[in-house]
């Protein structure tokens, strides 16, 4: 089911599916300023939360010995084989279910903060989404790409990298200064960038369904600028090549 994705979006999503993503994803719906609610196209903080995390649901249809998890950082790939063992304890796991896994592993609870900095933020494991919604994401200063005609899908994936890169502080710690600019950087792909990298080539590897050109083009230049371009020395990881995302796109 590759276009897990696409069929969570595209599609409307019922309250029931809201509140189970919601559930097993410790999502404290309450602190958000949005009613729980079904969605065809999410529309809110709450929502855009809630398709990004059944992005990391189902990202990919893999098996454990496929790239993605190959290609992972090294400590995130050590990770995901102990949570690959912990699933098949209860019979057999696909890529999905042990990112899912892992995902909710390291990030126990899930809460709005619009006080944060930023799209989000994670001490020990709670994370804190801040501003989220489409207003906060043109062209700016750290060259943010604009959404495309598959809003409904591309931004949702970006918020799930933003998500996978908070999950990525629990095993790596902050970020280093860069040379220039305000951004942080990380020095190699160990580091929360790297598991952002990771995650986008290994979505954008599942030929995700109901994407255009243009938006899966839009989603390759938000994962290399949101995560390769911040890692330092980066010199040969399939994931930060040049073009290696883009060349993913139909
Ligand atoms: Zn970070």
């Amino acid at each position: 089911m590759g276009g897990a994705l696409a069929s969570g979006t595209n599609g409307p999503i019922s309250e029931g599916c809201v509140n189970a993503v919601a559930t097993s994803f410790c999502v404290e719906t309450e602190s958000f300023d949005d009613n729980v609610d079904s969605f065809t196209t999410p529309s809110d903080t709450l929502q855009t939360v809630l398709a990004a995390l059944l992005i990391v649901s189902d990202p990919v249809e893999s098996t454990l010995s496929d790239t993605p998890i190959d290609l992972a950082p090294e400590l995130l790939k050590a990770a995901l084989f102990d949570a690959s063992q912990a699933a098949d304890e209860t019979g057999g796991a696909d890529f999905s279910q042990v990112s899912a896994l892992e995902f909710s592993s390291v990030i126990h609870r899930i809460q709005y903060d619009p006080m944060i900095d930023g799209l989000a933020s994670n001490r020990g494991g709670v994370l804190s989404i801040g501003s989220i919604l489409p207003a906060t994401y043109g062209a700016d200063d750290q060259g943010s790409p604009e959404v495309s005609a598959d809003f409904a899908i591309v931004y949702p994936f970006f918020v799930s990298v933003a998500l996978m890169h908070e999950m990525g502080h629990e095993y790596y710690g902050g970020h280093v200064s860069c040379d220039a600019g305000a951004a942080t950087c990380d020095e190699t792909r160990e580091g929360a960038y790297g598991v952002g990298a990771w995650w986008a080539y290994a979505w954008l590897s599942s030929s995700p369904e109901g994407l255009s050109q243009a938006g899966c083009e839009d989603a390759a230049d938000a994962g290399y600028h949101y995560n390769c371009a911040q890692i330092l020395d980066d010199p040969a990881w399939l994931a930060c090549e040049d073009g290696a995302m883009a060349a993913l796109c139909p």
